[in-house]
């Protein structure tokens, strides 16, 4: 299909960059796509998960190749004032995929568009990798920069037995979107995070060029990208690593009345799950002391009816808040008696509440698919809808003890209307040449720490956010080492301090893959140049 963007009727006069950035479009973009302009479209591309932020587009297109993002970037690169951005599912928090007046590109109906024209689409290829990380040979698969995970995860494992190696909690987020950001989860201690797991990428640049980059080729582009918020180009394609897809999972919690019982096992278990002794993936959560049915005791156990917590197991001196490891171990069919000894030989080595352990045995696709079917659940509640002043941070190791003291058991004894989730990652499994910004210490183990409220309606989301500032505030007065993830800074200083020894590197990068700062605006780093 050609799809032409014909003239706007009703152009608003006074807006004299609305009436050039209108001109522009009107001029005419030939793509294969379409391009949609009719205010129900708009209007949702103006919205994202997050529910405190809208900027409406003036269009959202949906490409049908690289060279159709190739036109839209080139055309607003010949207007004063517009902007392009990538929306992947947007599953953002602040606006991040959003662009004010500008041009949003559905980079999921890519997706779409490409499995309907192309048979072949996300077929899977053996490579051979000389040194370096991968040295050896490794399956990989193709993907669209727009592809959701949990549809890589069906295409890999129900074609072919392989899955990707590192992934997110929820799978309904682009491999561009994270890719953006960094992408991790209870895999990452081992794999890293999914920017460590993607070997190749085509890219289209600020300039409108088609740019393939990898380790060894265009590799300034290939790092900045990956963590790169959006900033230096699109990621239209992606080579991501593939490992044998297990078919079950021993899926388990375990509960600690004591901050540094929890953290001592979850280190022991990162630190010899490196090389593979361990388990499969690991996590944490802090939770509340009490029967409160959101933040307490009931939002443990796992989906089994027959799993009760039960408080009499906890230790008189338990404190306001606890602590839950959640670990998984991989596995196949007819093998479920060395599960019993894999597990029982690791939890022999851990100080959790005896009595306070859970498991269930589940599909590989139904454990990775978990945030998905509580998904369902949530939709139904109108938690789904709701706002989401998310807060997600790394931390130090050596501060994550005083963040305990000052942080979960003060400000946050009561919960946040949903997980609080606190798991460590390995700094060494994190290459430093890419965008991602990690605490600047030298510890080689951070935390990652989400507040992933589900709750908040009215006056209630302003309290949040405060709160979510009094935790930063709090960091800040205490000297802690820590960045945010998926951050969302106002102004160039604070984008600045952010970056810390990257924000040269990262305004190189900007200058030589987008010298005229048209790509992601939503992230407010860097104002359009004309
Ligand atoms: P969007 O929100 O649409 O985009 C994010 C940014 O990336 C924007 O700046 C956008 O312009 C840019 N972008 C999007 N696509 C591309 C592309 N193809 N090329 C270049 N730039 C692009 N994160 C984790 O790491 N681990 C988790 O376990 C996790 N769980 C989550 C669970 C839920 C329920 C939600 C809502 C989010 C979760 N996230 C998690 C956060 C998630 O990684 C981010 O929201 C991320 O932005 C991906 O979402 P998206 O694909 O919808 O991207």
């Amino acid at each position: 299909m050609i799809a032409y963007l014909e003239r706007f009727d009703s152009i608003p006069s006074s807006e004299n960059q609305e009436y050039d950035d209108i001109t522009t479009l009107s001029d005419g973009l030939e793509i294969q796509g379409s391009i949609d302009y009719r205010s129900t479209t708009t209007t949702s591309a103006g919205k994202d998960f997050g529910g405190m932020q809208f900027s409406q587009p003036l269009a959202v297109i949906k490409p049908a190749s690289s060279d159709d993002i190739v036109s839209v970037v080139k055309l607003a690169s010949r207007s004063q004032h517009l902007r392009v951005a990538a929306r992947g599912n947007g599953h953002s928090i602040n606006g991040q995929a959003m662009a004010h007046r500008g041009l949003v590109i559905d980079m999921n109906a890519m997706d779409k568009n490409n499995n309907n024209n192309n048979a072949n689409n996300n077929k899977i290829q053996v490579y051979y990798f000389a040194g370096g990380d991968f040295g050896g040979a490794a399956a990989c698969v193709d993907v669209c920069g727009g592809a959701l995970w949990g549809d890589v995860l069906r295409k890999c494992v129900k074609g072919y037995g392989l899955a990707p190696r590192s992934w997110t909690d929820y799978l309904d987020l682009t491999v561009g979107g994270t890719l953006s950001n960094a992408g991790v989860s209870g895999q990452a201690f081992r794999y890293g995070p999914q920017t460590e797991n993607v070997v190749e990428m085509e890219i289209v640049t600020g300039k409108g060029e088609v740019v393939v980059c990898s380790h060894s080729q265009n590799c300034d582009l290939f790092f900045g990208v990956l963590g790169g918020l959006g900033q230096f180009g699109i990621i239209t394609r992606a080579r991501v690593l593939l490992q044998p897809a297990p078919q079950m999972v021993r899926w388990i919690r375990v509960v600690y009345s004591e901050f540094s019982d929890f953290t001592q096992d979850a280190e022991f278990l990162v630190s010899i799950g490196e090389g593979g002794d361990s388990f499969d993936y690991v996590e944490g959560f802090m939770f509340v002391n009490s029967d409160d049915p959101v933040n307490g005791w009931a939002s443990i156990p796992l989906d089994d009816p027959e799993q009760e917590f039960d408080p009499c197991f906890l230790p008189s001196s338990s404190g306001p808040v606890l602590y839950c490891l959640e670990v998984a171990l991989h596995y196949n069919h007819g093998q479920s008696s060395t599960v019993d000894m894999v597990v029982e030989r690791l939890l022999r080595e851990l100080n959790f509440c005896e009595g306070l352990r859970f498991e269930v045995d589940l599909s590989y696709m139904d454990f990775l698919m978990r945030v998905n079917r509580a998904e369902h659940q949530a939709r139904k509640s109108g938690i789904w809808d709701a706002p989401h002043p998310w807060l997600n941070m790394f931390i130090s190791k050596s501060n994550i003890a005083e963040f305990d003291r000052l942080v979960f058991k003060k400000i946050l004894k009561h919960g946040v209307g949903g997980p609080i989730l606190v798991y460590p990652l390995i700094r060494n499994k994190w290459d430093n040449r890419t965008s991602v910004v990690l605490p600047e210490g030298d510890d080689d183990i951070f935390y990652l720490v989400a507040l992933l409220r589900f709750s908040p309606k009215g006056t209630q989301v302003e309290e949040s956010i405060a709160q979510n500032r009094e935790i930063v505030k709090c960091c800040i007065r205490n000297g802690f080492d820590f960045k945010l993830y998926l951050p969302h800074y106002e102004s160039k200083e604070e984008w600045k301090r952010h970056f810390g020894d990257k924000w040269t590197t990262f305004v190189e990068r900007k200058d030589k893959f987008d010298p005229l700062a048209i790509l992601a605006p939503g992230q407010k780093i860097f104002t359009r140049n004309s």
